[in-house]
């Protein structure tokens, strides 16, 4: 009977303490580290985020490298074990940990065991304080860091880049404003000084948010105070501010992607005008409005496209908005046309009601299972950790409920009313030229060699 009502007392009590995902336990260290800890449905297993906020956008365009050599620098080992040893250590634990560095943050992600979280969270702690690199480490995380980037920086594709013949449309086009870096970061030119201040300047507590998320120990918060908060706070560096447009580019552009081929991208992209209020849901709900405009017209109505689509980008301190589509080369001039007419219709009729409603409440569906399990949870709170204040996370559905089909419409009239940028993306030559330039080429030996034999009949 008494387990009995213990289960009922846990049935009861579960759900709403665990189905909550938006209710979370977060509160800062004496030191400035940010906890959040929430206790996920999946027993016997712990989701660890650790957030540094340093990132690539904090750095200019020579040293862009910086965060991302140091992440890959701190698996090299605390003790004279080296990497491997290291590696071991974890493999022994039972958990798995990776590391990534994004234009804003640079997070270490752990999966483990529920029993050995404290000891994974030890090793954490070690990698973080007591990693000591040599230049031989530096150089083999610099062989690293150059593969993950597609291998060697050639002179080719440094000649390519400068040419504007190296990126896609959108990275172009964000070259083009000023958004962006032209050449790809290097790693040679990167010094042991300057990664150490890197982790001087950014790796300390009152930068880093740690979340855990799953089974959780009791006596975590204790744990975490007595070890994670003796690590010393520094001055905080302010993070520069984001490139904004600076330059203007071309209306219209085509660009060479490739050398033969019958296919070609379409792009028209264009700044998101910045909203007062809801800016994300809104322009997330537009998005899933013109991707299914696209589909209609451009599928379904003209079949030009396969799968069009919409995208949303952001690009330094600028958000942008596409609309794209995979073309047969011939087709582009017709496709445009199509677009400038579903452009002009959104414009002259505004959004369709119905459509509109159906989309929206869809994508309301969709949070219900967007975020299964212990992982993806701490997955979504490190990617939401702007939207955290008082204990909660801001509800997805509530805020997509809360755009109104006058201010999508608003919004929607703000994008379509400016020019924006077309951008067509086409390999050197098509399938027919290249046949025309052998035939050409044939036909000119052809007329060499009776040439010759006229010349030596002579
Ligand atoms: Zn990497």
């Amino acid at each position: 009977m008494r387990c009995l009502l213990f289960a009922c007392l846990l049935l009861g009590s579960f759900p709403s303490f665990a189905l909550d995902r938006f209710q979370v336990e977060g509160y800062p260290l004496r030191n400035g580290l940010q906890l959040l800890l929430k206790p996920g449905a999946e027993r016997g297993h712990v989701a660890i985020r650790l957030v540094v906020g340093v990132g690539i956008d904090d750095f200019s365009c020579a040293e862009k490298e910086l965060p991302h050599l140091l992440e890959h620098l701190l698996f090299s080992g605390v003790d004279a074990s080296g990497e491997g040893g290291l590696e071991e250590r974890m493999q022994a634990l039972g958990g798995e940990w990776n590391a990534f560095t994004s234009n804003a943050d640079t997070t270490f992600v752990i999966e483990a065991p529920a029993k050995n979280q404290r000891k994974v969270l030890d090793l954490l702690l070690a990698l973080l304080t007591q990693t000591r690199f040599d230049d031989n480490a530096i150089s083999a995380a610099k062989q690293v860091v150059e593969r993950e980037d597609g291998g060697h920086y050639s002179h080719l594709q440094r000649w390519l880049d400068r040419q504007d013949l190296g990126h896609t449309a959108s990275n172009q086009l964000a070259v083009e404003l000023g958004l962006k870096c032209s050449e790809r970061a290097q790693v040679g030119q990167l010094t042991r000084e300057q990664l150490e201040k890197v982790r001087e300047d950014w790796y300390a507590p009152n930068n880093m948010t740690l979340i855990v998320v799953g089974d959780l120990d009791r006596l975590l918060p204790a744990y975490l105070d007595r070890t994670y908060g003796a690590l010393k706070p520094i001055v905080p560096t302010d993070h520069p501010a984001l490139p904004q447009i600076q330059a203007s580019a071309a209306h219209e552009r085509n660009l060479t992607l490739g050398f033969v081929g019958g296919g070609a991208k379409l792009h028209w992209l264009v700044p998101e005008p910045v909203l007062e209020d809801q800016h994300d849901e809104t322009f997330d709900l537009l998005k899933d409005y013109l991707d299914w405009a696209l589909y209609r017209q451009l599928r379904l109505a003209h079949g030009l496209s396969y799968g069009p689509w919409a995208e949303r980008e952001v690009f330094g301190g600028v958000g942008f908005m596409s609309l794209n589509a995979d073309l047969e080369r011939d087709d582009v001039d017709e496709a445009l046309k199509v677009l400038d007419e579903l452009k002009a219709g959104l414009l002259k009729d505004g959004l369709n009601a119905q459509t509109f409603n159906r989309l929206k409440q869809a994508a309301i569906a969709r949070q219900a299972w967007a975020v299964q399990g212990n992982s993806a949870l701490a997955d979504y709170y490190w990617s939401a950790i702007g939207d955290y204040e008082d204990g909660r996370f801001a509800d997805p559905a509530r805020e997509l409920q809360g755009v109104t089909l006058e201010e999508a419409n608003k919004a929607m009239r703000e994008l379509l009313m400016q020019p924006g940028y077309v951008r067509i993306e086409k390999p050197l030559l098509s399938d027919d030229q290249l046949l025309w330039a052998i035939a050409g080429v044939l036909g000119l030996l052809v007329l060499g060699l009776v040439g010759w034999r006229i010349h030596r009949s002579r």
